[in-house]
């Protein structure tokens, strides 16, 4: 039988069920773009930097409403133990469509018609949770642009692990047979989802669980988020 990886509610890392890896979030961390951030959930890491509001290429593609929004997300080739090929491929341009998507209601884009907001995320090492540590970093990213939204968008996925609701899984926990993964947004200052995704089966009940789990560790998250803010402005404040 394969070796358990959580024990009497500890997991296989020390963690218990409902904490997230060790976090950093940093923000401002690129000079050449006009808001950027690097954020670690255990050994998964991502930085992210974001231009604009800036003109639409090409123009064809402006919104005379709204500002458009693109965002790109990429796994380098070293990110992974089996060297990944570079460049985009179909999970990449589908993780940036959902991304996106949990950004679509938390920016002002309305106060930008004509324009677009760039967004690039890179995966620098993988280790699951890829997509919300880059929706976590992205927020940090845009707030650091000076980005006008109703509130940081703060993200991590919770599942389930040999039959136990957990926080934030690895991707050892994710390879469990039956362990399921679900993403999730969230705008903490309102309350709304703006994301969650899911692959697996699962009851009613555990999703129940896992979303309510997911929520806490948002707003968790989002704490960290607004003191790396604070310490990137508190700093430049005073020299
Ligand atoms: P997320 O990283 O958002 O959890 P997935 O569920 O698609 O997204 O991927 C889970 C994990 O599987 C990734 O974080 C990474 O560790 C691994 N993974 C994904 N794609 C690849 C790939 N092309 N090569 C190697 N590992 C990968």
């Amino acid at each position: 039988m394969d070796k358990k990886l959580i024990n009497k509610g500890i997991r296989s890392d020390g963690r218990k069920l409902d904490e997230i890896r060790p976090m950093i979030i940093k923000a401002g961390v690129i000079d050449r773009a006009d808001g950027s951030a690097y954020v670690e959930f255990g050994t998964t890491k991502v930085i992210v930097g974001v231009y604009g509001p800036k003109k639409v290429h090409p123009r064809h593609m402006e919104n005379s409403q709204k500002a458009i929004l693109k965002f790109r997300y990429n796994m380098i080739p070293f990110s992974v133990y089996d060297r990944k090929r570079p460049g985009y491929d179909k999970r990449s341009v589908e993780i940036a469509k959902v991304v996106a998507d949990a950004f679509e209601n938390a920016i002002f884009l309305e106060e930008f018609p004509k324009s677009a907001i760039e967004v690039d995320m890179e995966i620098i090492q993988a280790d699951a949770g890829t997509r919300v540590a880059a929706i976590t970093a992205a927020s940090v990213a845009l707030a650091d642009a000076g980005i006008p939204m109703k509130g940081l968008v703060s993200s991590v996925a919770a599942g389930r692990v040999e039959g136990n609701i957990a926080l934030d899984l690895t991707k050892d926990e994710e390879d469990v047979s039956d362990a399921i993964d679900l993403p999730v947004a969230m705008i903490p200052r309102t309350g709304e989802i703006t994301l969650l995704q899911m692959d697996g089966d699962a009851t009613v009940e555990e999703i129940e669980q896992i979303v309510k789990m997911a929520e806490k560790g948002c707003k968790d998250i989002e704490k960290v988020q607004i003191a790396a803010l604070l310490e990137k402005y508190t700093t430049k404040g005073t020299n």
